[in-house]
């Protein structure tokens, strides 16, 4: 039977969202955390984009190390050949892309001026797959934005030259979130019978049905009968109203009626890290968690009219679906209410050597300390936050790198 693979686009859409960044630092925790939970592909980044390259390049040396694995790293870069090659010079170690063109009649018209027909979308989809290919992919997939306005039998003959040239997956992008689960159902239904390839779904939460669209565009995959990608975020970041929500879309496949029976769920997920990777997530965007955000919101388990508290303490089935403890929350936490020491750019060695203290780091001697300390002071500098423990660890653990994706250097 087909199955259900997350990629997650949070270093990706995530990013290039109006008024919402991370640091590449922080670029590289979510590429960690995405990695514990499980998630198949992370979309990590722009490859042809100079102030990317340092940190692909670490992150793609994490990989190689085992440090981030069994992960996937894959680039995004527009369907043209230039984009390739820039990529491949670049970040020369990159395997997998996902290039993207548009199909729709609308931005064939009024984003190329018709300078390109159909059939020359094709064309040049093509001839970035095969430059993909032989400058060293080991994966591509193709994207077809704005695809939930192009239409259907276009898509079709799009999908199967994309396979043609040896593209693994294509992207239905519902760019401007358009779609509704039935339709969407139907509409890739019909693409995975046809075309007889992988497919993603790429939903946008505009008319606020991205997580539906998701899990019911892949059961319409899954229904062809192809394995269906779903393209997430986390905390549902990105562009306009957002992406379709990393959580939502697992809990969707392993507690909604329809899904629960399915086994679609992939295998390999740990829910139990969500909670953390949520809060990370909201901390270095800068955007506080809304208290009814799904299944991590502060109001996500709690209960006051009296009918529902008294319901939940009798037997939690009766108000809650799933349980916190699943999600990682319901552990106490420790909140310094007294003396803090943080660490930040100016700090000396007695306060850092406290803070790494509680964290139980060692250090082997104090050039080592000394280093690590170095490069604390500089993440600060770029993150211009106080630096969390997944930050501090992992530039204890991983200097070398750490060092790379801080450096930012304009040509
Ligand atoms: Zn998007």
């Amino acid at each position: 039977m087909p199955r259900v693979y997350i990629i997650d686009v949070t270093n990706r859409d995530g990013v290039q969202t109006s008024r919402i960044g991370l640091a590449k630092l922080e670029k590289t925790i979510v590429n960690v955390y995405l990695n514990e939970i499980g998630v198949y592909q992370s979309e990590f980044g722009f490859p042809f984009t100079q102030h990317e390259v340092n940190y692909l390049n670490a992150n793609l040396q994490l990989a190689e190390m085992g440090a981030l694995t069994p992960i996937k790293l894959e680039g995004w870069i527009r369907a043209i050949t230039k984009d390739v090659e820039l990529a491949y010079k670049l970040v020369p170690k990159i395997k997998h892309l996902n290039m993207s063109i548009s199909t729709s009649a609308i931005m064939l018209e009024a984003k190329f001026s018709g300078k390109f027909s159909p059939k020359q979308i094709i064309e040049n989809m093509q001839r970035a797959v095969k430059t993909g290919y032989e400058l060293g992919a080991e994966t591509i997939g193709v994207n077809a934005e704005d695809a939930s306005r192009t239409d259907l039998n276009f898509l079709v003959e799009f999908a199967q030259a994309a396979k043609e040239v040896g593209a693994k997956r294509v992207r239905y992008c519902d760019t401007l979130g358009a779609d509704d689960p039935a339709t969407i159902y139907e509409r890739l239904k019909t693409i995975a019978q046809k075309a007889k390839i992988p497919i993603e779904t790429h939903c946008h939460n505009d008319l606020g049905m991205a997580a539906a669209c998701s899990v019911m565009g892949a059961k319409g995959i899954v229904d062809g009968g192809q394995d269906a990608y779903i393209n997430t975020t986390v905390n549902g970041m990105g562009e306009r109203a957002g992406n379709a929500d990393l959580l939502s879309v697992l809990l969707a496949l392993k507690y909604a009626s329809g899904f629960k029976d399915l086994n679609l769920l992939p295998d390999n997920i740990k829910l139990n890290k969500i909670w953390q990777f949520a809060k990370y997530a909201s901390y270095a965007f800068g955007i506080p968690l809304p208290v009814n955000q799904v299944g991590v919101g502060s109001n996500a388990f709690a209960h006051e009219s009296g009918i529902h508290a008294d319901g939940a303490l009798k037997n939690r089935r009766n108000y809650e679906l799933y349980d916190y403890e699943e999600l990682g929350r319901g552990e106490p936490e420790l909140v310094e209410s007294g003396r803090m020491i943080t660490v930040g750019e100016y700090s000396g060695i007695k306060g850092f050597a406290n803070v790494y203290g509680k964290l139980e780091v060692e250090f082997k001697d104090d050039k080592e300390a000394a280093r690590i300390l170095e490069l604390v002071r500089y993440a600060n500098v770029h993150t211009q936050k106080p630096l969390t423990k997944e930050e501090l660890l992992f530039i204890a653990k991983y200097p070398e790198q750490a060092k790379l994706i801080m450096t930012v250097t304009p040509e």
